[in-house]
Order: C-alpha cells, then sequence, then structure tokens
C-alpha cells in the first residue's frame, strides 16, 4: 500500500503519483476506486494480483461517482468528469495516458 496525497492506495510497487509495476510512464498518474471493494488501485493488473475477490467495473448509472485519482494532485474526480477530460486533469492540467480509453471497459461499464 502507498499514500498518494494522503489516499491510500494498493497494488504492486505503487508509488507516490499511482504509476505500478504494470504501467510506469511519466503519464501513468492516475488511480482507480473499484466498486467490489472501495479501494484505489492503479489499474485492474493490480487489482487481480493483489485482491482477494473478482474485480467489478463501474455500472453506468454510478458516473457521479468519484473514483479516480489523480496521482499529480490528489483531486478525486467523478467518473465523468474523468470521461469528459480528454486525458488532463480537470484539477492540475496534468496529462493522463490516452493509451487508458482503450480499455475503459474494465473499470466503466455502458
Ligand atoms: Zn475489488
Ligand atoms: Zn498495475
Ligand atoms: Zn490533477
Amino acid at each position: 500500500m502507498t499514500l498518494v496525497h494522503g489516499t491510500q492506495v494498493h497494488g504492486v510497487d505503487v508509488d507516490t503519483e499511482t504509476r505500478c509495476s504494470h504501467y510506469d510512464t511519466e503519464r501513468d498518474v492516475i488511480a482507480i476506486r473499484f466498486p467490489c471493494c472501495d479501494e484505489f488501485y492503479p489499474c485492474y493488473r493490480c487489482h487481480d494480483a493483489v485482491a482477494d475477490h473478482p474485480r467489478e467495473a463501474w455500472p453506468e448509472i454510478k458516473r457521479a461517482a468519484e473514483a479516480v485519482l489523480c496521482g499529480v494532485c490528489g483531486a478525486e474526480l467523478m467518473i465523468a468528469e474523468y470521461l469528459a477530460c480528454n486525458s488532463q486533469c480537470p484539477e492540475c492540467d496534468a496529462g493522463f495516458n490516452p493509451g487508458c480509453a482503450e480499455h475503459y471497459e474494465l473499470y466503466f461499464e455502458g
């Protein structure tokens, strides 16, 4: 477990801006709160590596849940804000990895 701006983030080799052993480029700076356990992980592979239960994705009706943590400024973004942010933190303008959009469905249904 690593503290990121005071928020606990679980996973494998998590750094203080939420990079992990699976995604560790300069722009890999978000963590996702998973609805199955209410815990933040940098990626689905971290969840699968350390959680003791099957992973769940957020249902479409939960777009107002604050489920995305910016590792640069510590802001907790609503899912709707994150999906609309065009890979840039609305709070601090940090760039997020645009490649994450290729597997949104692992985190967010709909
Ligand atoms: Zn979980
Ligand atoms: Zn990971
Ligand atoms: Zn930010």
